[in-house]
């Protein structure tokens, strides 16, 4: 017997069909001896719909008001998964964030967990009822409802998980695990039966968007064993667990790609204390997000040429707010370049072999392809090429790595 939290995303309970087999599949984990929550996103699209409704409305919405309406669809659907569940003979309940309660801070429509209370739900399955929660949203400090980013219910699944004190937290989804990379570009990517939290990490941060980045942080931070699976298949999926769980580390677990990036270069700033700070500044403060970075060495120590990239989103905006400083951050100019990739390879067995970025500049090398900037976290080491090449780059470095399936 263990106790599961079990999740099921918008696709999982896209109709009432569909819905009916999310109780038949609960219902077996159930007969099968186990205590079970279940937390469930709103049907697939209803969240875009209410999304845009809000918008609608008002261009600049009250984010309180936001966060009643978005967080609707998962009260519809909990509600429907419960009505299922008892039809289907199973004793079970549902749970709005506030009658948990699933504390957050303030911050709407992207809201932080700050605590959940499990007792009343441990107590409820240990008398054998399941407790059908809405991932999504909890209750802010004042009292009312918040919602914790689009995405937001998989780190609702993983933070109950961890309040309930579950044995494993299972994420039903479209996709039937975590692969090597992207299986629409590598016919040859393979399933991961195991991947850690740390790597996860990485994967979700270069935009392999399986799970929500913040519910691997949790799951990292408490030790929560988390297993991402299909609710269309009966295939065992991948754990995400801690890296002593894993026997056979493979040197390099996956290869990550993002076509989101733009890259920027601005030509002979001046080399002096004080202007790197001065430039992504005025970025921090509007919000943009700059990734890789590079900055070379003066040849005379008084100007250098200084790289790096945002999301394509926030190029425009990052491109202006650095123009309008041209002159007091005294640069020459500015080269702008949407036109480009960054490629990943990501693994925590880089901790302990040598060579691997050396691995990763011949397999791009020997198929000709240029590299642009490159960055290394102490688990992956990212580049940036022309976007053209992305697709062979992935390929390349699959085969490389060894990574492909026999
Ligand atoms: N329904 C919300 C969304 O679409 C939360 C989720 O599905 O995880 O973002
Ligand atoms: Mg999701």
């Amino acid at each position: 017997m263990a106790r599961i939290v079990v999740k099921f995303g918008g696709t999982s309970v896209a109709d009432i069909e569909r819905i009916k087999s999310v109780a038949a599949r609960v219902k077996r984990i159930v007969d099968q001896g186990n205590e079970v929550a279940v937390v469930v996103s709103a049907m697939a699209g209803a969240t875009n719909q209410l999304v845009q409704w809000v918008r609608e409305a008002a261009t600049l919405h009250d984010a309180r008001e936001y966060d009643v309406v978005v967080a609707s669809g998962e009260q519809v659907t909990a509600g429907l998964v419960a009505i299922a569940l008892q039809e289907a003979g199973v004793d079970a309940r549902s749970w709005l964030g506030w009658q948990i309660p699933v504390r957050t801070d303030g911050a709407h429509g992207k809201a932080r967990i700050a605590g959940i209370d499990g007792d009343a739900l441990i107590a409820r399955m240990a008398r054998g009822q399941v407790p059908v929660v809405a991932g999504f949203q909890g209750i802010g400090p004042e009292g009312r409802v918040t919602t914790l980013g689009r995405g937001g219910s998989d780190t609702s699944a993983v933070a109950l998980a961890a309040a309930v004190r579950a044995d494993r937290c299972d994420i039903y989804t479209d996709v039937d695990g975590v692969y090597t990379t992207d299986p629409r570009i590598v016919a040859k990517a393979r399933k991961l039966n195991k991947i850690t939290y740390e790597e996860m990490l990485e994967l979700a941060s270069v935009g392999a968007k399986v799970l929500q980045t913040r519910s691997v942080e949790i799951a990292m931070n408490h030790g929560v064993r988390v297993q991402v699976l299909s609710s269309f298949t009966d295939e065992p999926g991948t754990l995400v667990v801690d890296e002593g769980e894993i026997v056979e580390q493979e040197v390099v677990s996956g290869i990550a790609y993002s076509r989101d990036e733009a890259k920027i270069t601005l030509i002979k700033v001046a080399d002096r204390p004080g202007v790197a700070a001065a430039i992504f500044g005025p970025l921090a403060d509007a919000n943009v997000n700059v990734d890789m970075i590079v900055q070379n060495v003066s040849e005379d120590g008084r100007a250098t040429d200084l790289t790096f990239t945002v999301s394509k989103a926030d190029y425009d905006r990052a491109v202006q707010i650095l123009e309008a400083r041209r002159a007091s951050l005294g640069f020459d100019r500015l080269v702008g370049d949407k036109n480009v990739a960054k490629i990943s390879v990501i693994g925590v067995g880089m901790r302990s072999h040598a060579g691997i970025a050396l691995r990763m500049f011949t397999a791009l090398a020997e198929k000709g392809i240029n590299i642009q900037v490159i960055s290394t976290s102490e688990i992956k080491v990212s580049v940036l090429v022309a976007e053209e090449y992305t697709e062979l780059a992935v390929r390349a470095l699959h085969t490389a790595y060894g990574l492909d399936a026999a």
